[in-house]
C-alpha cells in the first residue's frame, strides 16, 4: 500500500468532508463518511510507518467498532489478549480478561488508512491541515500550501493535534493533575512477559504497562506525573525502575527510541461550532489505564462521518454533535476518570487487590476497570506477593 501517492498539488479544490487526523477517529471517519456517499479528503501530518505512544491494547468495544466498519480483517494479525496481570508494591493479581487483541499503532492506523482510500477517499500524508476561520482548510505539504473547501471540516487530530490552533473557540481545558504519556516498542527478548497478558504495575506518581505484540515485539505505555519523570532522570529510567526485576539483563531499554505525550487529561471547551466537528482525542482524553482511547475514537470518529454525512444530504446540524459523542463515552469515560483518581492512591490499590483474595467479586470490580465489559467474564486468580 503507497499512502504517499497522493501530493497536494494534484488534489481537487472541494470536498464534501475533510478530516485532519489519520489516526483511528479520524479513518472511521473517513470510513463512515464515504461509505454514505461523500466525498472525503483525509490529511496527516505523520509518514507511515509512524509510531504513536499508545499501549495498543484494542478493548471489545473497539473490536466491535472496526467490525462496524466493515473493516475486521485489519484485526488479521492482531494478538489474542487473556489475561490482566496488575501490580501494585508487594501484592499483585491475575485477572481473567479475554475480548481485546494487542495491535501495532503503525500496523493499525496504516491498514485502517488503507480502507478509507478503498472507499474512495483522497489520502494526503505527510501534511498539516489547518481550519482557517473563513471555513476553508490550509493544506501545507513541504513548501505548498493549498486552500481547500468543504461542506464539513472533521478534527480529528490527537492530542498533539494543530488543526484548531486558529479558532479561538476550540481552547483546550488542561486538568492541573494531569500526567502525561510515555512509551516504546522494544524488543521481545526485554522483559518477561507471557503471550496473552497484559502487565500493568502501579506506583507512587503514575504506571506503566506492556504488552506482547503479535510479531513478538513488546510495546511498553506509561503514565506519569510530569515531576516523577523529572526526578528519575527522565523516562527511560523511570521505565527500568518501575519495570523492575521482570526485565531482563541487556534489555536495552536505555537505548530505545521513547516518545513522550503532552499532559493527557484536557477536554475542549466546545465540539462542534458550524461546519466543525472534533472527534476523537482531538475533544478530549483521560488516562490510559483503561485502555479504552482507540475505542473512543473509532467510535465518536465513526459517528462523526456519519453526522457529517447527515449535515450534507439532510441538512442536519453541528449543534447536535456534543450530545451525539457525549452519550458515546459518557459512562466509560466517567468509570475512566474514577479509575485516575484511585490510582493516585496506590495505598488503596494495594489494599483492594489484598481483600480481592477472599472476595473474588471485588476482584471483578477490578478487572472491570480494563475496557469495556462485553462478553467477557471476569472471574480472578489471585497471586499474592509480587517478585521484588
Ligand atoms: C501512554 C498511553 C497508552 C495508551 N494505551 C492505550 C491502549 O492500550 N488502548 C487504547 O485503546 N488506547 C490507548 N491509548 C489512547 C490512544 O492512543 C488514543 O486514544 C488514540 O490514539 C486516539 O486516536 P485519535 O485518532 O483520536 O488520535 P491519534 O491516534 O493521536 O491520531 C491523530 C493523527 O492526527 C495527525 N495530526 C496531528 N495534527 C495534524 C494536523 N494539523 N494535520 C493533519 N494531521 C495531523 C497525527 O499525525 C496523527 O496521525 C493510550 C494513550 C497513551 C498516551
Amino acid at each position: 500500500m503507497n499512502l504517499l501517492a497522493t501530493n497536494v498539488s494534484g488534489i481537487a479544490d472541494e470536498f464534501d468532508v475533510i478530516i485532519a487526523g489519520g489516526g483511528p477517529a479520524g479513518s472511521a471517519a473517513a470510513i463512515a463518511a464515504a461509505r454514505a456517499g461523500c466525498s472525503v479528503l483525509v490529511v496527516d501530518r505523520g509518514i507511515h510507518p509512524r509510531s504513536k505512544v499508545c499501549g495498543c491494547c484494542l478493548a471489545p468495544a473497539g473490536i466491535e467498532a472496526i467490525v462496524q466498519l466493515g473493516a475486521s480483517s485489519v484485526l488479521n494479525r492482531a494478538q489474542q489478549l487473556s489475561t490482566v496481570r496488575l501490580e501494585c508494591g508487594d501484592r499483585c493479581v491475575t485477572l481473567q480478561r479475554g475480548g481485546g487483541v494487542a495491535i501495532g499503532r503503525d500496523e493499525l492506523d496504516e491498514s485502517l488508512l488503507g480502507l478509507a482510500l478503498h472507499h474512495g477517499c483522497t489520502v494526503v500524508m505527510g501534511a498539516a491541515a489547518s481550519f482557517d476561520d473563513d471555513g476553508s482548510v490550509a493544506v501545507r505539504q513541504d513548501r505548498i500550501v493549498r486552500k481547500i473547501r468543504s461542506r464539513v471540516r472533521i478534527a480529528a487530530d490527537g492530542l498533539q493535534g494543530t488543526s484548531l490552533d486558529c479558532l479561538s473557540k476550540f481552547e483546550w481545558r488542561v486538568s492541573k493533575s494531569s500526567r502525561m504519556g510515555f512509551g516504546a516498542t522494544v524488543d521481545g527478548a526485554a522483559l518477561d512477559l507471557a503471550r496473552e497478558q497484559i502487565f500493568m504495575s502501579v506506583h507512587e506518581g503514575g504506571y506503566i504497562g506492556a504488552v506482547r505484540l503479535a510479531n513478538g515485539r513488546i510495546d511498553i505505555a506509561a503514565a506519569a506525573h510530569p515531576s516523577v519523570i523529572r526526578d528519575a532522570g527522565g523516562v527511560a529510567p523511570l521505565a527500568v525502575r518501575w519495570l523492575g526485576s521482570h526485565l531482563r539483563s541487556g534489555s536495552g531499554l536505555g537505548a530505545a527510541e521513547w516518545r513522550g505525550t503532552p499532559l493527557l487529561t484536557r477536554r475542549r471547551i466546545q465540539l462542534a461550532c458550524d461546519d466543525v466537528l472534533v472527534a476523537g482525542d482531538a475533544g478530549g482524553y483521560v488516562e490510559p489505564f483503561t485502555g479504552e482511547g482507540m475505542s473512543w475514537a473509532l467510535a465518536t470518529g465513526s459517528a462523526a462521518g456519519s453526522h457529517a454525512s447527515a449535515m450534507i444530504f439532510t441538512n442536519a446540524s453541528s449543534e447536535k454533535w456534543p450530545s451525539i459523542t457525549n452519550r458515546i463515552v459518557r459512562s466509560s469515560r466517567m468509570r475512566c476518570l474514577i479509575t485516575a483518581h484511585l490510582l493516585r492512591h496506590p495505598r488503596l490499590l494495594r489494599s483492594a487487590i489484598r481483600t480481592a483474595q477472599f472476595f473474588p467479586s471485588l476482584a471483578d470490580r477490578v478487572a472491570s476497570a480494563f475496557g469495556s465489559d462485553i462478553d467477557a467474564p471476569a472471574c480472578s486468580r489471585i497471586c499474592g506477593k509480587a517478585p521484588q
